[in-house]
């Protein structure tokens, strides 16, 4: 293995050409290469890049570099005042050490928490393709009940991307074709028959920021996890919502769902289910079993489902209580 060969890549171009997996703050890339999971034969570090600003974007929005870090972002002035949602949500991941270290980048495409994935001595399509799914028929407690495939029903583990989703975040990449800019609804990859590739990132691209666009005046917006415990534990469900209502009426609503989905699951049918109707108990259970019509639930995960509905009645109420 030629790990850490690249100790510095000198810039995004420099990182885009050697073409290995890139280390940000290694929270997830370092764990799994010990368990083997991952065995990248060139690691190249990009902590030397300037990838580490939170500024205002050309359209009224935040650009966030890829390298910002989750402790950096959670408490940033503009964040906190302007996107919440987010700023729960990444209080809500990990704990403080591993947000001190955790990027934006990184966080977006951490890897799985299923313990198939994560343990070699047990078949995964994600890991090996072609060997099997152990969750299928396994102990499936925490997998996906939206998104997922015969040959994969892993859930995506991250908060931050679950309120990016809502926020309807655009992801800028650089690679050896050039730049890109990717809408995070579209950058991620449902397993379908190959769940080794996870999103459209091609090989030797980076991802170098992401983009907020700027929310209608009088927007308000929450994140609400729930968990085997209340701190250091993954969703196994969670509610990203950014609603602007007026008047007890919501004009605008963006929904998406965490801990329950094959990707960071963003609901259009829970937006139509709320935009244009009044704020009530009514309008919420309609926008919640919307969004949850489709799922299919495992032997062992089937509680998700009303816990997701649960979560989303909730962050509702939240959101809209304070308008
Ligand atoms: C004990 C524990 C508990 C956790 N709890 C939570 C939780 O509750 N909620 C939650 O959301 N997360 C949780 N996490 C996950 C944590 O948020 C992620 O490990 C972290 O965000 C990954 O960021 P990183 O910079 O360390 O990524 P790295 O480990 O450096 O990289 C992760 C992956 O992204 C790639 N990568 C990184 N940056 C880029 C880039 N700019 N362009 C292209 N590829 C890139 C790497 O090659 C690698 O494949 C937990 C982690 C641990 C260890």
């Amino acid at each position: 293995m030629e790990a850490f060969r690249y100790s510095q890549a000198k810039t995004v171009e420099g990182a885009a050409r050697a073409n290995g997996t890139f280390l940000a703050g290694g929270t997830t890339l370092v764990d799994l290469m010990k368990l083997n999971v991952l065995q990248p034969t060139v690691v190249v570090d990009i902590n030397g890049l300037p990838l580490d600003k939170i500024e205002p974007a050309a359209n009224g929005g935040l650009r966030i570099g890829a390298l910002v870090r989750n402790s950096d972002l959670a408490w940033n002035a503009t964040v906190r005042d302007k996107y919440p949602v987010l700023s729960e949500a990444l209080l809500s991941g990990a704990s403080p050490q591993l947000r001190n270290m955790a990027t934006t980048g990184g966080n977006l495409l951490q890897k799985t928490r299923c313990y198939y994935y994560r343990d070699t001595n047990y078949a995964c399509n994600k890991r090996e393709p072609g060997s099997g799914c152990s969750a299928l028929n396994g102990f499936n407690r925490i997998h996906a009940v939206v998104g997922g495939s015969k040959a994969c029903v892993a859930v995506h583990p991250s908060d931050m991307a679950v309120a990016m989703m809502a926020l309807e975040a655009t992801v800028h990449t650089h690679g050896p074709k050039g730049e890109r800019a990717v809408e995070l609804n579209d950058f991620y990859l449902v397993p379908g028959e190959t769940p080794q590739h996870e999103n459209v990132l091609a090989p030797g691209e980076i991802i170098t920021h992401v983009t907020l666009p700027a929310l209608p005046a009088g927007t308000r917006s929450h994140y609400l996890k729930l968990r085997d415990r209340a701190q250091y534990e993954f969703a196994l469900a969670s509610a990203a919502v950014v609603v602007t209502a007026s008047g007890g009426r919501i004009q605008r609503a963006r929904v998406a769902l965490g801990g329950v989905g094959t990707k960071p699951w963003r609901s259009k049918e829970a937006e139509q289910a709320l935009e244009g109707q009044s704020a009530s108990a009514d309008v919420f259970k309609k926008a919640a079993d919307a969004a949850m019509a489709d799922a299919k639930p495992l032997q062992y995960n089937g509680f998700k489902i009303e816990l997701a509905k649960r979560a989303l009645v909730r962050a509702l109420q939240t959101t809209t209580e304070q308008a």
